[in-house]
């Protein structure tokens, strides 16, 4: 699917593709919740359709189609980490070459769509190099990425960067209003801008789990002990609470910094972040956010989430003085 705000990069491949001028290997890049992947299959699509409308857009009709939509279609492959977290291995981007390295089954292209391509470890990024580097003809290799300056510059050299912003908010908002969400703005501004992951956060009742970790922290800054609430905590999605709980330290340094012109996530917070700031020092509060960014770095889950959310909130605790 093309989203209202990827109008300009659509726009640039199928110039590039009508021209022969698109590249071997072309990397998707941006934060999460702008649409990277569904741009990716949505182009792979395109590449894929036996025939496209004036636009590039797929039929949906033809025998390719109905191949992509069954997920069968022998052309494409995608790869991505067996679990969030993990790396992509050697082994599976070996594997990748080799198949590409076969004619395509239908006679066209041949497309790769490597997802969170940073996920790759090394050997895997040097593995890919070589297809990189010598590409048999007629392939395109799609890669995803949130966090490109993880790739290594010799892979990400030889791929034409298409970057995808945050777009404008009254974009979001609109297109928000359009998928019938009420609560746009709040969710935009916990999502940083991001409009898909605004869309996520309201369908997964992720905004009550946000309210649960504001109402604990508060709790936690009123004295109430750490136990009860790490246990309600614990149970909810990990990566989603540390983003939110890092955003929440982030808000309270950036009030410490910027007082009322300070651009906070945490906007309907606003009062109680105030009252906060002046129980933490910054140096208090850059402590903390050096401990969650450890947190939020390792590379799975920890076996004990109770234990770490009492951690969590016990350091939440001791960043306050006491009133
Ligand atoms: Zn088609």
């Amino acid at each position: 699917m093309i989203y209202p705000w990827q109008q300009a990069q659509w726009q640039k491949v199928q110039q590039q593709l009508r021209g022969s001028m698109l590249p071997h290997a072309l990397l998707m890049s941006g934060p999460e919740g702008v649409g990277k992947s569904d741009f990716a299959y949505h182009l792979a699509n395109s590449l894929l359709c036996q025939s496209p409308d004036d636009m590039g857009n797929a039929c949906s009709e033809c025998a390719s189609c109905k191949l992509l939509s069954a997920e069968t279609h022998p052309d494409l492959f995608v790869l991505q980490a067996e679990e969030r977290g993990k790396a992509i291995k050697v082994d599976d981007v070996r594997q990748l070459s080799n198949k590409l390295s076969l004619t395509s089954q239908y006679g066209g292209y041949q497309v790769a769509i490597i997802v969170d391509a940073h996920d790759m470890n090394i050997n895997a990024s040097n593995s890919l190099l070589k297809t990189l580097e010598e590409p048999p003809s007629d392939t395109v290799l799609i890669l995803v990425s949130s966090n490109p300056q993880k790739l290594p510059v010799t892979v990400r050299s030889r791929c034409q960067t298409i970057a995808f912003n945050v777009p404008d908010a009254q974009l979001s908002l609109s297109w928000l209003e359009k998928q019938n969400i009420q609560q746009g703005q709040a969710l935009l501004q916990l999502s940083h801008g991001a409009p898909l992951l605004a869309l996520h956060l309201q369908q997964d009742d992720l905004l009550d789990h946000h309210k649960l970790l504001v109402s604990s922290l508060l709790k936690v800054a009123k004295n109430q002990p750490v136990i009860e609430l790490a246990e309600q905590l614990h149970k909810l999605p990990l990566n989603y609470m540390l983003n939110w709980l890092f955003d929440w330290v982030e808000d309270l340094i950036k009030l410490h910094q910027c007082a009322d012109s300070a651009k906070l996530v945490h906007v309907a917070q606003q009062s109680e972040l105030k009252q906060l700031v002046l129980r933490s020092s910054l140096s208090g509060l850059y402590d903390y956010l050096d401990q969650l960014t450890k947190n939020k770095q390792l590379q799975s889950i920890p076996l004990n989430t109770q234990m770490l959310w009492e951690d969590l909130l016990l350091s939440w605790y001791k960043t306050l003085k006491r009133v």
